[in-house]
C-alpha cells in the first residue's frame, strides 16, 4: 500500500487541520455570543446564517478528518469506498481525507 513515510505525512496533516478547525468552531461560538443591537437585526441574522453554513461545513470535514484518522489506526486509510482501490496519493497530499479515489470523487 502506502509507505510509512507518506502515511505519517498525513497524519500530521490531518492532526494539524482537526485542530485548526476545532480552534476556529470554538472561536466562532466565543463571537456569536458579542452583538445584540436590534438595529443590525437582519445583518446579524445573515451574519449567523453565514456562519451556521460555514459551521456545518466545518463540522463535516472535522468527522471527515477524524474518520480518515481512524482508518489510519485500522490500516484501512486511503482506500476508495466505492471500488476498494487505491486512492491516488497526489489526491490525499492535496485531500487527506479523501474517501473514494479521482474517479468516485463527486
Ligand atoms: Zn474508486
Amino acid at each position: 500500500m502506502f509507505n510509512d513515510q507518506f502515511l505519517k505525512t498525513q497524519e500530521k496533516k490531518i492532526r494539524e487541520s482537526i485542530e485548526r478547525i476545532e480552534k476556529d468552531i470554538e472561536k466562532r461560538e466565543k463571537y456569536s455570543d458579542i452583538g445584540g443591537s436590534s438595529d443590525d437585526n437582519a445583518l446579524e441574522f445573515e451574519a449567523f446564517e453565514e456562519n451556521l453554513a460555514l459551521g456545518k461545513s466545518e463540522n463535516k470535514k472535522l468527522q471527515e478528518l477524524k474518520a480518515a484518522l481512524k482508518k489510519l489506526e485500522n490500516k484501512e486509510y486511503g482506500i476508495c469506498a466505492k471500488c476498494k482501490g487505491k486512492i491516488e496519493e497526489a489526491r490525499l497530499k492535496l485531500y487527506p481525507e479523501a474517501v473514494y479515489c479521482a474517479t468516485h470523487a463527486k
